[in-house]
């Protein structure tokens, strides 16, 4: 076999197990990295250093409440990688933002920008909290308050956010403005995913989404499906599930399902999502929308359709529920959203698999655009953002499929594969300091 790097026989202890060791999420993603590791060739000194990031803060921020009380929340940064060029992922604001779980979001975030050939390694942030119990003041005093904390490990060149679960554009700003307030100049490209007027790219915000869909759109093309003939359920309805329900359905397809953390609609002849989107933007549930029938949470999942797109949370299809899955195809929009558990029984059923770090790789790569432009200050055209969004998306796509046919590996083994080898390589080629 082709391994990468100086490999030793008999070296392959264990994986080091750090401060994250406790978090399953952070388990989950050492566990695809040990089982990826023979198959991508990388040695087992490579495999250690890519098993625990980079960096590490967690940091403490107290703020003061609408109330006047005072409360103090828990944030964390983990930069996975900068080998090469700043660390790059999400900010997220969610109850169960831990540090492992930040941990294992970032490992996936370097594989990301490693399949897109992105000149980034992995980050990603988080506060624990409930975005949806903070007024619009209390959000910006602790997203101001957490910049200020972490203000000693980000800078363009060093570590680059982005909005991710229930953080958004509004968030983007107030971390530019913090910073560019510290620095004493406007400096947009501090973060990306920043609304248009201060620097922020067009179809940023839908580049998620669009991205999701063409990669549906090539897997439907495999197994002969015309979009026209197929189903979709998505599970979220967030900046990225929303988006994808548009444009699937710009596509011919119809959206049978859709979900949030509250409840969950089902309509088989389809759900007017453009109407849905009307329902929430007027302040309503999603649940209370009267175009399908309320349906479980857990049910969502599991009922029959040609694709099924998990748009929220990491590791919600799991070996109890993946036998009774029912779709031909699953588009993880999510990070993670599949346990190492779930894959064979996946495999099993012949669900083809659009891997994580493939499928949802579109925000990142629109993410790069908008850094590129902000540090050269010279700005595209919507065509020109979305035409190279498609452009890289299909090669990336294509890249991993072409992989997994020629070492006859699963999808997300090929694209762990290349993943994990871009970074591997990376590491190999800087050596070791001093
Ligand atoms: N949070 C998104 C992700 O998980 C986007 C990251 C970015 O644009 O930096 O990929």
């Amino acid at each position: 076999m082709n391994k990468i790097g100086n490999f030793r026989e008999g070296n392959e202890d264990r994986l080091p197990v750090p401060v994250y060791g406790n978090s399953p999420t952070y388990q989950m993603a050492l566990k695809q990295l040990e089982s990826v590791a023979e198959c991508a060739g990388v040695d087992a000194g490579i495999i250690n250093r890519l098993a625990i990031p980079k960096r590490a803060i967690v940091v403490s921020i107290p703020i003061r409440m609408d109330d006047g009380s005072l409360q103090v929340f828990s944030g964390y940064r983990v930069q996975h990688s900068l080998t090469s060029g700043p660390s790059k992922g999400g900010l997220r604001y969610h109850p169960s933002v831990d540090l492992g779980e930040v941990a294992a979001l970032s490992m996936w975030m370097s594989w990301k920008c490693g399949i897109m050939n992105l000149p980034f390694g992995g980050g990603k942030g988080g506060i624990a909290c409930d975005p949806e119990l903070l007024s619009l003041g209390e959000k910006e005093r602790l997203t101001r308050r957490f910049t200020e904390e972490i203000l000693c490990v980000i800078g363009p060149r060093m570590d680059v956010m982005a909005p991710d679960l229930g953080t958004d554009e509004q968030t983007m700003a107030w971390i530019m403005d913090t910073y560019s307030m510290k620095v004493g100049y406007a400096c947009p490209e501090i973060v990306t995913g920043k609304p248009v007027e201060i620097g922020g790219c067009l179809g940023r915000r839908e580049a998620t989404g669009r991205g999701v869909t063409f990669c549906i759109l090539e897997a439907l093309k495999e197994l002969a499906i015309a979009p026209q003939d197929s189903t979709a359920i998505v599970q979220g309805f967030g900046n990225v599930g929303s988006v994808t329900c548009l444009e699937l359905v710009k596509k011919g397809m119809r959206v049978v399902g859709v979900g949030d953390r509250h409840g969950s609609l089902y309509n088989p002849q389809g759900i007017d999502v453009v109407a849905l989107q009307q329902h929430i933007a007027g302040g309503k549930p999603l649940v209370s929308f009267p175009g399908g029938k309320p349906i479980d949470n857990s049910e969502l999942l599991t009922m029959p359709c040609t694709v099924l797109v998990p748009a929220a949370l990491e590791r919600v299809i799991t070996a109890k529920n993946a036998t009774e899955l029912k779709c031909k195809i699953l588009a993880e929009a999510a990070n993670g959203p599949t346990t190492p558990e779930a894959d064979p029984i996946l495999l099993a059923k012949n669900i083809f698999i659009i891997p994580d770090i493939l499928c949802n790789a579109g925000g990142v790569t629109v993410s790069y655009f908008e850094w590129v432009q902000d540090i050269q200050q010279f700005l595209w055209s919507e065509e020109q953002v979305n035409q190279k969004l498609q452009e890289l998306m299909l090669k990336a796509y294509a890249r991993v499929r072409e992989t997994a046919r020629e070492k006859k590996i699963t999808m997300r083994m090929a694209a762990l594969t290349l993943g994990v080898q871009k970074v591997a390589r990376e590491k190999i080629h800087r050596g070791l300091y001093p």
